[in-house]
């Protein structure tokens, strides 16, 4: 299947969203959904595809540590789009986390504490399909500046599918507001990207859009997307090593 997808990712490139959406659905049918984490593109990616493919499959990793308005917008996805998102949760609760590893583990070592929460939920989710469609953008981080339209996923060995790889902040923002999309109203409160409530704050004036994220470490992505080497390495330690990014 990883050879199959060379010639079709060079193709792909030229193709619009819809298009995208619609080879998707049409190449694996029932063996391909979508990932979402509720932010602004995978509304726009969820808008689209559910004018394309009436049933579509739809997933989000839940930590148990969404903020309310998060769990409120897939309350309200669900109702406008007529889909049923799964959640797809930890194999340990918040409460059994905090037994084996300490209160906040997002705050001593959170690259084990997404492990837990976010990537082995995924990993086993991912293994039931062929293909997995994402809402990521190539202009959202360094680590997702050479994401194809269809490309191979090597860490989850399936095929990736990132019809808005190509879109801009902007464009996002415009379709949202054309087609009255709903989205997380913390986006009008300087959140541009939200996760867990323990790892997620607002960004200041200047500042760059994933700020808020994992605030005070060196880490910018959970590991869904993010090739090796995303430390999350403590920023006032990488400094002391002359190691800062
Ligand atoms: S974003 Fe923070 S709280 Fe959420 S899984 Fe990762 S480290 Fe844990």
């Amino acid at each position: 299947m990883k050879t199959d997808i060379e010639h079709i990712s060079l193709a792909a490139e030229r193709w619009n969203a819809e298009q995208v959406l619609s080879w998707a659905f049409s190449t694996y049918g029932d063996r391909v959904a979508i990932a979402t984490g509720m932010g602004a593109e995978g509304m726009v990616l969820l808008d689209i595809a559910s004018r394309i493919h009436p049933g579509l499959k739809v997933f989000t990793g839940d930590t148990e540590f969404l903020f309310p308005e998060t769990y409120d917008l897939i309350d309200r996805v669900e109702e406008r789009y007529g889909v049923k998102i799964e959640r797809i949760l930890s194999q340990l609760s918040p409460e059994e986390q905090k037994r084996e590893f300490g209160p906040e583990l997002w705050a001593t070592n959170p690259d084990r504490c997404c492990e837990l929460r976010k990537i082995e939920p995924l990993r086993r989710k991912l293994a039931t399909l062929d293909a997995w469609i994402t809402a990521i953008r190539r202009g959202q981080t360094p680590q997702r500046a050479s994401a194809k339209k269809v490309e191979w996923d090597p860490k989850f060995n399936l095929v990736k599918i990132n019809p808005l790889a190509d879109w801009r902040h902007q464009t996002v923002w415009s379709y949202i507001v054309k087609h009255d999309v709903p989205y997380n109203p913390l986006h009008d409160r300087n959140y541009p990207s939200i996760g867990c409530t323990n790892c997620t704050r607002a960004v200041l004036p200047g500042e760059d859009a994933r700020a808020g994220r994992w605030s005070g470490f060196r880490k910018t992505e959970c590991g869904l997307h993010a090739a090796a080497g995303n430390t999350a390495a403590p920023l006032v330690q990488l400094a002391a090593v002359g190691a800062e990014e």
